[in-house]
């Protein structure tokens, strides 16, 4: 594998905040970022300007989550009313 270089590192940082690169990867970016000042403010402006989207992505994922859960729960409960 390549060394982690900034141009190329900007994409792979994208997956890496997401939590969806390989460990081996994962390890590169990490070394790569404790010594470059550039990714690691481009890490920190990440995480902080989209932050109030994901959280409402979040919440939306969330009720979602809940509702569907609500409405498997009442199937439960009437079957186990049944038997
Ligand atoms: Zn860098």
């Amino acid at each position: 594998m390549n060394e982690i270089v900034c141009v190329s590192g900007v994409e792979h940082l994208m997956d890496y905040l997401e939590g969806v690169v390989p460990p081996d990867l994962r390890v590169k970016l990490e070394e790569h970022v404790a010594g470059c000042p550039r990714c690691t403010a481009f890490i920190a402006s990440y995480c902080e300007t989209p932050r109030i989207l994901r959280e409402a992505t979040a919440a939306t994922f969330t009720t979602n989550v809940e509702s569907s859960l609500k409405a498997f729960l009442r199937t439960r409960t009437t079957a186990f009313r049944v038997s």
